[in-house]
């Protein structure tokens, strides 16, 4: 497929696809899937080999967010069972990251919903930075706390993390359809306030809220000229009890693609699979590994992911290998350029190019990352759905349906941070 050897050819020289290539790969055939997979693959060798990064998730502060994300199970008027606390002590949140790291994490993701930290947050976190970094030698901190006002991100550089999360969700033309109460100029703001802090940005997408193919390519292109040196990407999870719970719209397939898509437009970035990943690939969870190089390790911020053990097992039965701790996750000329924050040794296959040139690894989901602040549902398989189409902040819309609902699958978190039973990790 000629479309396909563009893509490879462009990704192994770190050269952006055109838009018109990007949807291409959207609209493939369920026929030609397991052709777009080995080239995206090909694509992901080159730069990371057969490693996977394990992040592990640290939700601090669960739920009665006053913002209105409609994708958010924390949200403002949420019904979602979940479970609702305030800010975990530094020694609390230490002990569920040691059981994240224990359980192979490189990575520690610490996220509080809410709109934004006060400096008061930023103290609190800083002193949970601290604490995990005096416990676990090496690791890497990611903060995900909202929108940061101005010294914000240079505290929390000073404190000791590594990387800062805030995602961009879905495409600017869609994105007042999704919340209300914030901006995506605000999101943008906050992931350069990061990157000009010397963070290691994280910045990634939630797909099947309604959005057309146009949608999901233009927020991948927002994200590729903002260079976040990680995209998580998410997949809705439809909680009950928010406006999109019952936008059930993507299929294993699609989801394979849109992760394929991510991988051409941003080859040489830490593309991370995040939240609903169990729900939505489900039995192809491993095809998925040859498209990402990094996935969340056990449960999300308000859901339970499958055991930890099972993650393991996935990696290796796929032929893949879980990326130790003294190993650098971003090829070098990325490493280089984020200056030693995030891991730093090497290990990167094919060295040299470098299309974004930036800083270091990822981290965790923004509010809409790994599966708390979770996803909402879309308009199916390579549907052109207009803006329009998606769901307004605080109503449910129907949408066409290409998948059934599989609330079987979400399990809302009972375990770990914020309760007294054992993480999973
Ligand atoms: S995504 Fe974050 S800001 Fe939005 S409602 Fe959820 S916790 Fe609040």
């Amino acid at each position: 497929m000629d479309l396909l050897n563009t893509l490879v050819d462009k990704g192994l020289r770190r050269e952006l696809p055109t838009r018109e290539e990007a949807l291409a790969v959207l609209a493939t055939s369920d026929d030609e899937l397991l052709d777009v997979v080995a080239a995206a693959g090909k694509v992901r060798r080159q730069w990371f080999g057969r490693r996977v990064k394990l992040n592990y998730l640290v939700n601090l502060k669960s739920g009665l967010c006053p913002e209105d994300c409609s994708y958010c199970s924390q949200r403002l008027g949420s019904k979602a069972g979940i479970l609702k606390y305030t800010w975990l002590k530094p020694d609390e949140a230490s002990r569920a990251a040691a059981a994240g790291v224990a359980g192979g994490a490189k990575r520690v993701c610490l996220v509080a919903s809410g709109r934004g930290p006060t400096d008061r947050d930023v103290d609190r976190v800083s002193k949970t930075i601290e604490a995990i970094k005096e416990e676990n030698e090496g690791i890497e901190v990611c903060a995900c706390l909202g929108l940061l006002s101005d010294g914000q991100a240079d505290r929390l550089r000073s404190a000791g993390a590594d990387a800062y999360n805030h995602n961009l969700n879905t495409s600017e033309e869609t994105y007042g359809a999704i919340t209300t109460t914030h901006t995506y100029a605000d999101r943008v703001e906050t992931v350069q306030q990061a990157q000009a802090a010397g963070l290691s940005a994280c910045s990634g997408l939630i797909a099947g809220m309604g959005e057309s193919d146009k949608d999901l390519v233009d927020v991948v292109f927002a994200l590729r000229d903002l260079d976040p040196d990680s995209v998580p990407v998410n997949f809705l999870i439809p909680f009950e009890g928010t406006p999109l719970a019952k936008e059930w719209n993507l299929t294993p397939q699609r989801c394979l693609r849109i992760l394929a898509m991510v991988r051409f437009v941003c080859p040489d970035v830490e593309v991370r699979l995040a939240g609903g990943r169990e729900v939505h690939l489900r039995s192809m969870q491993p095809l998925a590994l040859h498209l990402v190089n990094s996935i969340f390790l056990g449960d999300y911020l308000t859901s339970e992911g499958q055991a930890g053990q099972t993650d393991l097992d996935m990696i290796a039965d796929a032929g893949f290998e879980v990326e130790g701790a003294g190993t650098t996750t971003l090829p070098r000329h990325r490493a280089d350029a984020l200056g030693g924050g995030c891991g730093t040794q090497d290990a990167t296959a094919g060295a040299g190019c470098g299309s974004h040139d930036d800083a270091g690894a990822a981290g965790c989901g923004s509010h809409g990352g790994g599966g708390g602040c979770g996803p909402c549902g879309g308009h199916g398989e390579q549907e052109q759905q207009p803006a329009g189409g998606v769901a307004g902040a605080g109503e449910s819309v129907p949408a066409s349906r290409t998948d059934a609902a599989r609330t079987d699958l979400v399990a809302v978190r009972r375990r770990g941070a914020g309760t007294d039973l054992a993480p999973n990790a």
